[in-house]
């Protein structure tokens, strides 16, 4: 995953909505499952954030913990790493959590 296309498009979404709006927060979200590198996120955030209206803005990343539900026994559980095995030796789960990447909120500059 190329964390810097996806600040790049993250600050295009937050650009689309709320146009020149001078931004100062911004919380993401992201799984554990994502295959998303918080630290390289925040690496990328300030470089791809210089020159638009998310400059400066203080970045939050939220992580979210994978949780799995079992189809063969229905239990839910937290995957090991990327090993999506249930304890009951079945590996047919369903990822309930963990594998979002999205803008969980923004907040906008008061000064403005
Ligand atoms: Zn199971």
């Amino acid at each position: 995953v190329h964390e810097l296309s996806i600040v790049e498009s993250v600050i295009e979404q937050i650009a689309e909505r709320l146009g020149h709006t001078p931004i100062e927060l911004v919380r993401l979200e992201i799984g554990e499952l994502s295959g998303v590198v918080p630290d390289a996120i925040r690496f990328c955030f300030d470089v791809a954030a210089e020159g638009s209206t998310v400059a400066g803005a203080r970045l939050e990343i939220v992580e979210v913990a994978a949780r799995c539900v079992c189809r063969g026994c229905d239990a839910e559980f937290r995957p090991a790493d990327k090993l999506l095995l249930c304890q009951c030796g079945c590996a047919d789960v369903a990822i309930v959590a963990g594998e979002e990447l999205r803008i969980a909120s923004v907040g906008v500059s008061a000064h403005v």
